[in-house]
């Protein structure tokens, strides 16, 4: 019986987690009242804000499954207008399905679609193999044995230094790694005047998916998952938020629980972030800029994420954000805030995360985060060319403007 179980649960945790007729809604509330009733969601199981509720006038978006949907419009028609609702996204697994690439597209890599880490792997691969004399891979072993690669490239040996881009380090943004790989692939093919004399004044290094295991993850099994899949001894979590793990003023509000953010139970207790960190320390050239890719919101974050307190070069790397915003704003009109992350992402202080380490521990000159603009960590296929082509004039002018620092 015992036997039958074990296996019976076997079978259940490996069905993917579906969310149909899950809704993404932006409200609004517009009295305390309406906060208060807001807020009574949030204990409710597979209810996520993805921003939070923080006070009236404010908007909030959630992710709210079926069942519950009946019971909140009722209730907010009680408010009397109280909250203001729009449904963003109507059905979410219709979203997911249409983004990941189809079986019979498994040849193809043109950023039409979100791709699984294998194809993500094989492409690398091949540029590896076109380019072998200017592309190099290195690999840092997951927690489930996977490969955290970083691609380097390398087109002029006089090169002293180095743009750094890291993406995909939660798991359910997949608009990051897709950013990342379409930098990489204009970085190494574009004939682009301006591009090539990048490509030739830098040594670039892309590591497009820093939390493999997670990836795959939210691929297979949990399109929402966020964490590592890390299992420490001692911790009944699984996975911790590898951009709360980094050695910079760690956990410093005491988090315990297995919540999304959870840092792990020390810095650097993930395999990853301790490999990428100790690659970041032992880089042969100079760090010059360090750009950590995440989504969803439309930010250019700025160290340190536990401050309102404008540190180090702060001043110079805003005028960089700036211009990398006006930048990303030419391409599709779009507008990103700029701020340290306490200032601008509206969830309280960011302990332990990777820009905060690199700018502390390194003195790197630029270190920035992007909230890509992504919509709700399920951007619909048809945005990831448009939201590559602005993140990268973005990228291009932080980098370039970023050597004089
Ligand atoms: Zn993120």
């Amino acid at each position: 019986m015992r036997l039958l179980w074990f296996l019976l649960l076997g079978i259940c945790s490996a069905v993917p987690k579906r969310f149909d007729n899950y809704a993404i809604l932006r409200i609004t509330p517009q009295s305390e009242e309406a906060l208060i009733f807001l807020r009574s969601f949030e204990k409710y199981e597979n209810v996520e804000f993805f921003t939070p509720l923080t006070k009236v006038d404010q908007t909030a978006e959630v992710l709210l499954p079926p069942q519950y949907q009946d019971v909140f419009l009722e209730q907010q028609r009680g408010l009397d207008h109280d909250v203001d609702v729009v449904v963003a996204v109507k059905n979410v697994q219709e979203v997911i399905e249409e983004g990941v690439r189809p079986a019979d597209k498994a040849e193809s890599f043109d950023w039409s679609y979100f791709y699984p880490l294998e194809d993500i792997q094989s492409w690398i691969t091949g540029l590896a193999e076109e380019y072998s004399d200017k592309v190099e891979v290195s690999n840092i072993k997951t927690y489930e044995n996977r490969d955290l690669s970083i691609v380097k490239v390398s087109f002029n040996p006089k090169a002293t230094k180095v743009v750094f881009i890291e993406a995909g380090m939660h798991a359910r943004e997949w608009i990051s790694p897709a950013v990342a790989t379409y930098i990489l692939n204009e970085i190494i093919h574009s004939t682009d005047a301006e591009i090539e004399e990048l490509r030739n004044k830098f040594n670039w290094y892309v590591a497009p998916v820093t939390n493999p295991d997670g990836y795959v993850y939210s691929f297979e099994k949990d399109r929402m998952w966020r964490r590592t899949r890390t299992r420490l001894p001692g911790s009944d979590c699984i996975g911790i938020d590898a951009n709360r793990n980094w050695d910079f003023h760690f956990n410093e509000d005491g988090h315990t629980s297995c919540g999304q953010t959870y840092p792990g139970p020390y810095p650097f207790s993930d395999i990853c972030t301790r490999g990428l960190s100790q690659f970041l320390l032992n880089l042969p050239e100079k760090l010059q800029s360090y750009i950590s890719l995440h989504s969803f919101g439309a930010k250019i974050l700025i160290p340190y994420g536990n401050s309102t307190e404008h540190l180090d070069n702060y001043d110079e790397v805003y005028k960089i954000a700036e211009g990398a915003a006006k930048a990303l704003e030419g391409v599709n009109g779009n507008h990103f805030e700029i701020g340290t992350a306490l200032e601008v992402m509206k969830q309280g202080k960011v302990y332990g995360s990777s820009v905060d380490w690199v700018k502390a521990e390194m003195k790197v000159p630029l270190s920035i985060a992007y909230e890509i603009k992504g919509d709700f960590f399920i951007a619909p296929k048809e945005t990831i060319i448009p939201t590559s082509e602005e993140m990268l004039q973005s990228v291009l002018y932080a980098a370039k403007e970023a050597e004089k620092l």
